[in-house]
């Protein structure tokens, strides 16, 4: 007898027919005498409405009261997945991040979580219940909800498979695993059938939105190897653990995030400590800055160049003109929205020419190049958002990755 972690993301709920597939599902694990919780999000579109209408409302929502907004989505899935269970007789209970005893810090739309009391998901188990858990949602010290980011029911169900020591934990999404890129974006991609965390983690990140980059990071760090499959079929999905018995390969995968607005700073001082001053004020507003470019022009004037998530810009324009007026020179400006994409993979720590091919696939393509940034494991273009799906097929089909 396992004890299971699945966790549904919002495709896989988003009506009452999939309510009561997935319920199924559930129920042929309960009947193999497994012990199961069972992570939901928000029905599909649900979150981005809530989003919408905040902002139909004002331009820039107060954080804490998103949270209070964004969590009824999972709140409506709980209950209706364990009520779709009673139907079948399949004993069920609904639990709230909160209810579950998931304590985050107070960083409301992106908390980060800090501890996992687990409320009384082991009773209830132990009483043969199954136990279906809001995702996305935890609670801070003073009682209030919080939420972990978007994606964020990956980061509920891999954290309470840690904190429960889970035997299995499975992601059911709406594609078959993960795949050498967005099998929306490039038909021959192939799905990869294990993968190391470190080049999950890095496509994650990289805007590969299949899985969220923090549910990865944690099961990196507390080893909960997962499986990534369809809630559609039975096909066996893909792996992410720590080693694979895959052979290390030049590039994994393709990763593309059209979520990306570049910020311009001109007219700065090139003088010591002016850079550190607007990143320290970025960090402060906890705003992720990405690429960034500085180019020191005449006249010991430079301007700084940097990528932020969209959603960000605003925040990130606020925070930098704080700094500007306290350096006293310099302007900043957001500019067009553009896309990152990204070649991953471990083995371009030990090959070279990895760059010039994707610079000039790219440039072949007629696809031009405004701002590069690169690790061992992955190089990353900014480039325009209208060439983004361009440039994500001809570099899947440069690195043979369809082969
Ligand atoms: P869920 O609602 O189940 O959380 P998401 O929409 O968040 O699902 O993530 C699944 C989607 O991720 C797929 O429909 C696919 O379009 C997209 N995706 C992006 N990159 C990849 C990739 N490399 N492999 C598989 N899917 C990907
Ligand atoms: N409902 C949340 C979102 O859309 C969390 C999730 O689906 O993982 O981002
Ligand atoms: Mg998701």
């Amino acid at each position: 007898m396992a004890l299971i972690v699945q966790k549904y993301g919002g495709t896989s709920v988003k009506d009452l027919d999939r309510i009561r597939s997935v319920a199924q599902r559930i129920k042929n694990a309960h009947d193999e005498g497994h012990r199961v919780v069972v992570v939901v999000s928000a029905r599909g579109g649900v979150t981005n409405r809530l989003i919408a209408d905040a902002k139909a409302l004002h331009p820039e929502p107060d954080d804490r009261e998103m949270d209070v907004l964004l969590t009824i989505g999972e709140q409506e899935t709980i209950a209706l997945t364990t009520i779709a269970l009673h139907a079948i007789g399949v004993p069920a209970v609904s639990r709230t991040g909160g209810q579950a005893g998931i304590f985050t810090d107070a960083v409301h739309t992106k908390a980060r979580i800090v501890e996992i009391r687990g409320g009384d998901l082991r009773e209830q188990l132990n009483g043969g219940k199954v136990v279906i858990l809001a995702g996305f949602q935890g609670i801070n010290a003073n009682g209030h909800v919080t939420t972990l980011g978007r994606g964020g029911s990956d980061l509920s169900a891999i954290a309470i498979a840690a904190a429960l020591k889970a035997d299995l934990c499975q992601i059911f999404t709406d594609v078959d695993g993960v795949y050498t890129a967005d099998p929306r974006i490039v038909p021959e991609a192939r799905k990869i059938p294990e993968i190391k965390y470190e080049e999950m983690l890095e496509l994650a990140s990289l805007g590969s939105k299949v899985m969220q980059s923090r549910a990865v990071e944690f099961a990196n760090k507390y080893g909960v190897v997962f499986e990534v499959r369809s809630s559609y079929n039975d096909n066996p999905g893909t792996i992410v653990k720590a080693q694979t018995t895959l052979e290390d390969v030049l590039v994994r995968g393709v990763a593309c995030d059209k979520n990306q607005t570049k910020v311009v700073v001109s007219d700065i001082p090139d003088q010591p400590g002016a850079a550190a001053q607007i990143f320290r004020s970025l960090a402060e507003a906890q705003v992720n800055v990405d690429m960034i470019v500085q180019n020191v022009g005449r006249q010991g004037i430079a301007n700084l160049t940097f990528t932020v998530p969209a959603d960000d810009a605003y925040k990130a324009e606020r925070a930098v003109s704080r700094c500007l007026d306290s350096l006293g020179a310099g302007k900043v400006s957001l500019t067009d929205r553009i896309a990152k994409v990204s070649i991953v993979g471990v083995g371009m720590q030990s090959h070279s020419g990895v760059a010039s091919r994707m610079f000039t696939t790219l440039a072949e393509h007629g696809i031009n190049i405004q701002m590069i940034s690169t690790s061992e494991i992955k190089i990353s273009v900014a480039i325009s958002l209208d060439s983004a799906d361009d440039a994500v097929r001809v570099l899947h089909r440069a690195f043979a990755l369809d082969q």
